[in-house]
């Protein structure tokens, strides 16, 4: 029995849910609230056993049920319930991720609405959805290009969005008529089992989206499935390498996002006003467990000690606090091993000769004593061989470096291993273009940070992952296509097909 229920005393059971019915594995694993150590949940952890079930009933559903058969308005329309479904019960969804994940509460309900969004854009994807035509290869030739679903898709998704995620991947995987088997994170299940609910109270057909819960064990038994034709994994590169070694043996398909190292360019004509908010809310946006979190400033060097000297005061004035505290900006780390994690990289900054310009260490005073807490910190004086500015650190807190100009600040920008986002702030129209273009990264954001509508395709360069995810591209990572060459009239002579048309003619 699932509860999902955020007043019970009690924690929520979360299981695996195949073709809508329960199904169990030995191991259970406990969550705590990374707020105030209180067990929130006890989520069941598939082996490859409930795995296997999960593939098997998805790939039963593809082969032979109805869904990839209707028409995409008919699969549109459990969309379009679904996401009715998301809006009605957005509260309930947004207090689990916020409970579980220790995110701010405010920003859970933006998450929410997002998935929302993102599976009414995928349900008018699915009413598009199309191939193409060639009619100009001769009188008696038609190419038909047929655009199909690409099968059983297996959905990976990280903690740090719960929701969120999800709906990048999986109404834009329904909508083209895959069938689906997802893996939400084991520290944040609990939106993840309440949408599994929607669709079938939306009407999706048996089998076609089973939900398995757990941790790395049941990823890596679905990544190395040989009945998946391909995993979406979004999590960090660590993972998504051993998800790309998992999958070589069956050849399946893999699309990956992964880290990031984002770095805000400050160049000095911008407008500082914007670039100082702008700065600050894409360092700590998600306490910084946020993959385009823009973790690196860097700052032209005339104007670098003012706007650094700007940000610090700011950043001391974020509050830190209890997720579900509607004026709390900046929640707990996710875990314990996380925390120590984070506050390790402050210390390693240190060694390195990195100044702090504010923050530093934990936040542990009065009610944040319980939880998992890091001050909003910035660190000053960062060169670019130092661990803080090449590793994704994860956390609230900001790097700064200098630059002189537009060619120093490119070349820094890009000198890490990621490539999934950067912002610049700038107000000269000829250098945003010319920087745009040199970045190499998936997105640039220009005098904004972290915006992300779900027309925009989004992915990495480099070690941040390969394929897209959301606008016409995200939908199209879940179909493949088939050539169909048409010959009407009758050929001259046998031996005129072996030659390939172009050359025949
Ligand atoms: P993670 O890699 O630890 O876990 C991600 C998911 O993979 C979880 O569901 C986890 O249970 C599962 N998993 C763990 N081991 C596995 C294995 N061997 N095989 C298959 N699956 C396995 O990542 P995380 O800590 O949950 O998330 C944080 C990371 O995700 C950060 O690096 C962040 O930058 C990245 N991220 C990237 C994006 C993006 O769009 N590029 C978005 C959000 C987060």
């Amino acid at each position: 029995m699932t509860t999902t229920s955020t007043t019970t005393k009690q924690p929520r059971q979360y299981t695996s849910l195949i073709a809508g019915q329960p199904r169990t594995a030995s191991r259970a694993i406990s969550r705590y609230a990374p707020s105030n150590g209180v067990k929130v949940a006890e989520v069941n952890a598939a082996d490859s056993n409930v795995v296997d079930a999960a593939v098997k009933a998805a790939r039963r559903a593809f082969d032979e049920g109805p869904w990839p058969r209707m028409t995409g308005f008919e699969r549109a329309a459990v969309l379009s319930r679904v996401a009715d479904l998301i809006d009605a019960h957005a509260e309930e969804l947004a207090m689990l991720d916020a409970e579980e994940g220790g995110k701010p509460l405010k920003l859970a309900r933006g998450d929410i609405g997002g998935a929302a969004m993102l599976t009414r854009y995928a349900a008018a994807l699915a009413v598009e959805m199309r191939g193409d035509t060639f009619t100009n290869s001769g009188p008696d030739f038609t190419g038909l290009v047929l655009r199909e679903p690409i099968g059983v898709a297996g959905l990976i998704v990280p903690w740090n969005f719960p929701a969120l995620i999800l709906c990048q991947k999986l109404p834009f995987a329904l909508g083209a008529g895959c069938a689906v088997v997802a893996k939400p994170s084991e520290l944040t299940t609990g939106s993840a089992v309440r949408i599994t609910e929607f669709y079938v109270e939306a009407g999706l057909p048996e089998g076609v989206f089973n939900l398995v819960t757990g941790d790395g064990e049941a990823g890596g038994a679905l990544a190395e499935h040989a009945g998946i034709d391909l995993i979406s994994f979004t999590g960090s590169t660590a993972t998504g390498r051993r998800v790309v070694e998992a999958s070589k043996q069956s050849l399946t398909k893999v699309h990956l996002e992964l880290g990031g190292k984002a770095a805000s360019l400050v160049f000095a004509d911008a407008d500082l006003d914007d670039a100082a908010d702008g700065v600050l809310f894409g360092a700590y946006f998600n306490c910084g467990e946020c993959c385009v979190s823009q973790s690196r400033l860097l700052v032209q060097d005339s104007i670098a000690a003012e706007f650094v000297a700007r940000l610090a005061d700011a950043s001391a004035r974020i509050k830190v606090g209890q997720p579900l505290d509607d004026t709390t900006d900046v929640g707990p780390m996710i875990h314990d091993g996380h925390l120590a994690k984070v506050l390790g990289y402050l210390d390693t900054g240190a060694k390195e000769g990195a100044r702090v310009a504010v923050g530093g260490s934990r936040a542990n005073a009065g009610d944040l004593a319980s939880g998992l807490y890091v001050q909003p910190t910035i660190l000053d004086s960062v060169t670019t061989d130092m661990t803080v500015f090449n590793e994704e650190i994860f956390g609230p807190v900001l790097t700064v470096t200098t630059f002189t100009d537009a060619a120093d600040a490119i070349a820094k920008a890009n000198a890490v291993q990621y490539g999934l986002s950067n912002s610049m702030w700038s107000k000269n129209i000829d250098r945003v273009l010319n920087v745009s273009k040199a970045l190499k990264s998936g997105t640039v954001y220009v005098n904004t940070a972290i915006d992300a509508p779900p027309n925009m395709p989004f992915g990495g360069y480099k070690a941040s992952g390969y394929g897209r995810e959301m606008g016409q591209a995200g939908f199209d990572e879940y179909t493949t296509l088939k050539s169909v060459n048409i010959r009407t009239g009758r050929r001259a002579g046998t031996f005129a097909i072996t030659a390939p048309r172009a050359v025949r003619r």
